[in-house]
């Protein structure tokens, strides 16, 4: 389906409607939830008839494509979120120039992040990207290894550890989507009782989203069901 300025308002109300009946299927408010529209692929203007349609979120992958986006977009109030795998030295401009990475799976990382965030700018939200899922090919800390990765985290200055995030593969049915979640959600609450204090559970995107609304998601990540196919 192409889907035009006019459609994505559309786009936007339905998929909206779709995260309120789960938030409220789970017994949660649905304005607890914070939708992420990832535009990765997709041309500033339909980050432009997004924003029109209330979107206020928005979530990209790649440091170069991101970047003539966000200077098209650079009118529009935005929260910027990276999603992205990121290599070392492309860790500038996303200190400059997003509120939130999601995508955090090394120290390294982290430490640049936070050397080159600007002084007068707000902490840079992160969460550590979990592989709950063995994939050799994507990003993701191992679960044990999350402990010690968010306690190195906060000790770097420029930087607010927020919680937890995955991109679990396509699972056969919703109970299994809802267990890889839930394993996501007590990841979060062992160290949040171990003396941390996170507040984000960053999972579910298009084919997923409602199962890990049920769980406790408070970011969910959406391109397909808003903007269409890639
Ligand atoms: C592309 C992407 C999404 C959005 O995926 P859809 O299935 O199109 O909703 C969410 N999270 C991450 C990390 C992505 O790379």
């Amino acid at each position: 389906m192409l889907i035009g300025p006019q459609n994505l308002a559309v786009q936007v109300n339905h998929v909206r409607s779709r995260i309120r009946l789960a938030a409220l299927a789970a017994g949660r408010d649905p304005a607890s939830i914070c939708l992420i529209a990832v535009s990765k692929g997709k041309p500033a203007e339909s980050v432009r008839a997004a924003a029109t349609a209330g979107v206020t979120d928005f979530g990209e992958s790649y440091v170069q494509e991101a970047n003539s986006k966000l200077d098209q977009l650079a009118d529009l109030p935005l929260q910027w979120h990276f999603i992205g795998g990121i290599q070392s030295n492309k860790t500038r401009p996303i200190a400059d120039r997003f509120h939130w990475v999601h995508s955090i799976d090394r120290f390294s990382v982290a430490r640049r992040l936070s050397e080159q965030r600007a002084f007068h700018a707000a902490p840079l939200n992160l969460c550590i990207q979990v592989a709950l899922v063995p994939e050799p090919t994507k990003g993701g800390v191992e679960p044990a290894s999350v402990p010690e990765l968010a306690t190195a985290i906060c000790a770097l200055p420029r930087l607010k550890l927020r919680g937890l995030m995955c991109v679990p593969p396509p699972q056969p049915d919703e109970a299994a989507a809802r267990g890889i979640f839930a394993r996501l959600r007590s990841l979060l609450e062992e160290l949040n009782a171990s003396g941390h204090d996170l507040d984000t559970l960053s999972m579910g995107m298009s084919g997923d989203f409602e199962s890990a609304i049920a769980e406790g998601a408070t970011h969910v990540r959406i391109g397909t069901a808003l903007f269409g196919d890639r």
